[in-house]
């Protein structure tokens, strides 16, 4: 991977006027500051824009132009000034985070800088079944889980009492920027990673994975099978994808629908925490809980493709 290549793990940049990383409050920053992708990067930003993860400064590559006369994308960079400041995103393969002691991770579950994630969601909650299934517009919440030990220690495998919370991937498409550069613990693993780096797209994918993780895909068509169209009948949903074979999301057409998945969402990107099995010649996800996939909102597409 080229040093641009890694630059491109820079999604966004904060940019504030009157900030700046010496002096300026993090917190004020994050809440104050618009998020900017390369391509609406204008001349007068110059200097007030910052990198989301470790509140450096960043310049638009190339600055005057939207493209590299090869046809590339602009993208951020972090600036020379700063670069003794130490940056997972500067890096080309990215490491996973961990605490020097219980209080450094708390702290960072505090300023929402850390997730610890115990389990995913695997039924509707109950008090949602009467409501109207408009689920792209229903805030998910995400609930409070039992306190779990977790090895995310710096020193030789020192583990953590540490509360958790039990999520919905509809719960992290919410403030999807934001969750982007969070770090997030997987149940089963040994440190935190931010959710950039652990999303995968399925289109490169070529075979089965029995063990649970993050893919993303963009839908490029769907089909509710059978004569009657019964909402208990299968929809399937298949995602873009490179290699040989097809790549779907295979459950009842009704279960879909309350995820906002119908004959509509061609287009719209699909999040996933789950396995990959095989499906005839081709790959899918099948027998995902309630809160392990989601429609990306659209306003977010820009972030992943
Ligand atoms: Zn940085």
């Amino acid at each position: 991977m080229s040093a641009n290549e890694s630059n491109r793990r820079i999604k966004f940049s904060y940019q504030l006027d009157n900030w700046n990383y010496e002096n300026g409050e993090r917190s004020h920053l994050k809440s104050n500051a618009k998020k900017i992708i390369p391509s609406e990067y204008a001349a007068e930003m110059d200097g007030t824009l910052f990198c989301p993860a470790c509140f450096t400064n960043l310049n638009r590559i190339p600055k005057e132009k939207d493209h590299f006369t090869n046809g590339r994308e602009a993208y951020f960079a972090h600036v020379q000034k700063y670069k003794d400041v130490k940056c997972d995103l500067k890096s080309i393969k990215p490491e996973g985070k961990r605490y020097e002691n219980w209080e450094e991770a708390k702290k960072a579950i505090d300023d929402e800088n850390l997730v610890i994630i115990s389990s995913f969601l695997k039924a509707k909650p109950e008090s949602k079944e009467d409501k109207p299934a408009i689920y792209d517009e229903t805030p998910v919440e995400d609930i409070d889980g039992p306190t779990t030990e977790v090895a995310i220690g710096r020193h030789n495998g020192e583990s953590f009492s540490l509360p958790s919370k039990i999520k919905t991937v509809a719960g992290l498409c919410r403030s999807f920027d934001e969750n982007l550069y969070k770090y997030f613990y997987l149940p089963g693993k040994n440190n935190a990673v931010r959710l950039i780096d652990l999303l995968k797209d399925v289109k490169s994918i070529s075979e089965e994975n029995d063990k649970p993780r993050f893919y993303y895909g963009r839908i490029i068509s769907t089909k509710h099978l059978g004569e009657h169209k019964r909402p208990t009948n299968i929809r399937m949903t298949f995602l873009h994808t490179d290699v040989a074979g097809d790549f779907c999301l295979k459950s009842q057409d009704k279960d879909q629908r309350a995820h906002g998945i119908t004959d509509d969402s061609v287009g719209r990107i699909l999040i996933v925490y789950g396995t990959v099995e095989i499906n005839g010649s081709g790959l899918c996800f099948q027998g995902l809980g309630w809160g392990e996939f989601s429609l990306l909102p659209e306003k977010y597409n820009h972030l992943l493709d």
